[in-house]
C-alpha cells in the first residue's frame, strides 16, 4: 500500500467538505459542514468494522476499534472544524511538485506565495505539496489529523495488525473555544492516555499549554443629569478605567513571550450606566494562574471601595489547563510519543505553545492528551501547505504509537 497517496485521497474526501465553525452561534456544532463531515466519518468507520459509533448531539463523534491484544486503551482526537479568518470556506486544493522558488496559487486571482517572504518553503524543494487555491485556508488543521487517524484504522484492520482498544473523538468547533471537546463525552471516550495531532512542522511535540481562564466584569454605576450629577453621578466606563489600571501594563500578550503568562482584557461594551468587560487569564505555571484569579478578586474588592456606590460583579470561568499539570515527560503518555519519533528517526521539536488544544481541555478532564505535527505549516492563513513527506510521517508516528502501547 503506498500511504502517501492513501492520505492524500483521505485528506482530499475531508477537504471537500466545508466546516468552518462560526463563532457566536451558540449551538454546538456551529455549522452544517461539520454534521455533514462527521456523517461522513460515521460511514467510514462503519465500513471499517468500529463499533459503538456514535454522533451525538453535539455533532461529536465516537467510536471504538476493540483491541485484539492486550495494551494500553489509546485515544486520537481531532476536530471537524476549520477556523474562520474571513476566507472562502470553500477549500479547492492542489497538489503541486515544488521545484523551488515562487509559488502561483491562483494566477487568475493573482496570489503567488513569494519563496523570500516565506523561506519554510525551501526545505520542501524537490517534494509534493498540498496548498489551496489561495483563496482559503488548505484546512491541514486539523483534516490532516482526521485522515492519519482513519488512514491509521484503515491500515491496522487491513493488515491484521496487533492493537489494544483504539478509541477515536471528532469533535466540532475546536477554533472558536475548545467547545467540542468540551461537551466530548467521556462514556464514549474512555482511553488511558489520547493523543491530538493538531500541530505544525515535522518534529513538533507539545505537551505544554496555558492555564486559561476568563473574567467577565459587570460593572453598574448610577446616572445623573449633568445638573444634578455633583457627588452623584458614577461613571462606569471610568470604574473600569480603575480596574484596568490595576493590572501591570507589561503583563499582556503584547510584551510578553515564552513561557511568561499575562492579562488580556479583550472585549469592553459601555453606556452610562453599565460596562461589561472581559479579560483572559493565561499562564503556564498553574499556581500562578490562581495567583492571577486572587488578585483580580483583590482588584475587584479595592475598587468597589473606591467606588461605593457602583454595583461590580466578577464571574470566573476556567477555560482549558496545561497537558504538564497532569502528566510529567516521564509518563507514558509523552515518553511514548518521544519513543516514537526515536524509533523512526525524527528529530523531536518540543515547544510550549502560548495557546491550548483539544488536548488541553481532555486533559484538564482527566485524560491526557499530548499533541504531535501534522506536518503542515502556516496553519489558519491562505499559505497553509502540507508537504506530502511530512504527512506520512506523522502517519507513521501514529502507527508507531498504536505498536508501543
Ligand atoms: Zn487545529
Amino acid at each position: 500500500m503506498n500511504y502517501q497517496d492513501f492520505l492524500v485521497e483521505h485528506f482530499l474526501r475531508y477537504a471537500a467538505i466545508a466546516s468552518q465553525s462560526i463563532a457566536g452561534t451558540g449551538v454546538i456544532p456551529s455549522s452544517e459542514g461539520q454534521w455533514t463531515l462527521g456523517r461522513l466519518l460515521c460511514d467510514e468507520l462503519k465500513a471499517l468494522g468500529l463499533i459503538n459509533i456514535d454522533q451525538d448531539e453535539h455533532g461529536v463523534v465516537t467510536a471504538l476499534l476493540p483491541g485484539t491484544r492486550p495494551a494500553a486503551k489509546l485515544g486520537f482526537c481531532s476536530h471537524l472544524d476549520t477556523v474562520n479568518v474571513s476566507l472562502s470556506p470553500e477549500v479547492k486544493p492542489q497538489i503541486i511538485d515544488y521545484q523551488g522558488g515562487d509559488v502561483v496559487l491562483n494566477a487568475k486571482e493573482h496570489i503567488v506565495m513569494s519563496a523570500a517572504e516565506h523561506p519554510e518553503l525551501k526545505a520542501y524543494q524537490g517534494q509534493k505539496i498540498i496548498f489551496s487555491d489561495g483563496t482559503s485556508v488548505l484546512g491541514a488543521d486539523n483534516k490532516a489529523a482526521m485522515a492519519n487517524i482513519m488512514a491509521a484504522l484503515q491500515i491496522i484492520v487491513e493488515e491484521q495488525r496487533p492493537h489494544g482498544d483504539l478509541y477515536v473523538a471528532f469533535v466540532p468547533d475546536e477554533e472558536i473555544g475548545l467547545c467540542g471537546s468540551k461537551v466530548l463525552d467521556l462514556n464514549k471516550f474512555k482511553p488511558d492516555y489520547a493523543y491530538t495531532i493538531d500541530s505544525c512542522a515535522l518534529g513538533e511535540v507539545v505537551y505544554e499549554t496555558f492555564n486559561a481562564g476568563s473574567v467577565y466584569f459587570e460593572i453598574e454605576g448610577v446616572t445623573a443629569h449633568p445638573m444634578s450629577a455633583k457627588d452623584n453621578l458614577v461613571n462606569p466606563i471610568l470604574v473600569a478605567h480603575d480596574l484596568i489600571s490595576l493590572f501591570d501594563r507589561l503583563q499582556t500578550p503584547e510584551h510578553t513571550a515564552e513561557k511568561d503568562g499575562y492579562w488580556w482584557f479583550n472585549a469592553v461594551k459601555a453606556d452610562a450606566l453599565t460596562c461589561s468587560l472581559t479579560m483572559h487569564i493565561r499562564d503556564f505555571d498553574k499556581a500562578n494562574y490562581l495567583k492571577r484569579k486572587e488578585f483580580t478578586q483583590q482588584a475587584v474588592e479595592q475598587v468597589k471601595r473606591l467606588h461605593p456606590k457602583a454595583k461590580i460583579t466578577v464571574r470566573f470561568e476556567d477555560v482549558y489547563e496545561n497537558i504538564a499539570n497532569n502528566a510529567s515527560p516521564a509518563d507514558a503518555p509523552i515518553a511514548k510519543l518521544y519513543q516514537a519519533l526515536s524509533a523512526l528517526g525524527i528529530e523531536a521539536r518540543t515547544y510550549a505553545m502560548r495557546g491550548g488544544t483539544d488536548g488541553s481541555c481532555l486533559s484538564a478532564r482527566g485524560i491526557v492528551t499530548p499533541n504531535y505535527f501534522t506536518g503542515a505549516h502556516n496553519f489558519h492563513s491562505r499559505f497553509e501547505f502540507l508537504p506530502l513527506e511530512s504527512f506520512e510521517k506523522s502517519l507513521q508516528v501514529t502507527l508507531k504509537l498504536i505498536e508501543l502501547a
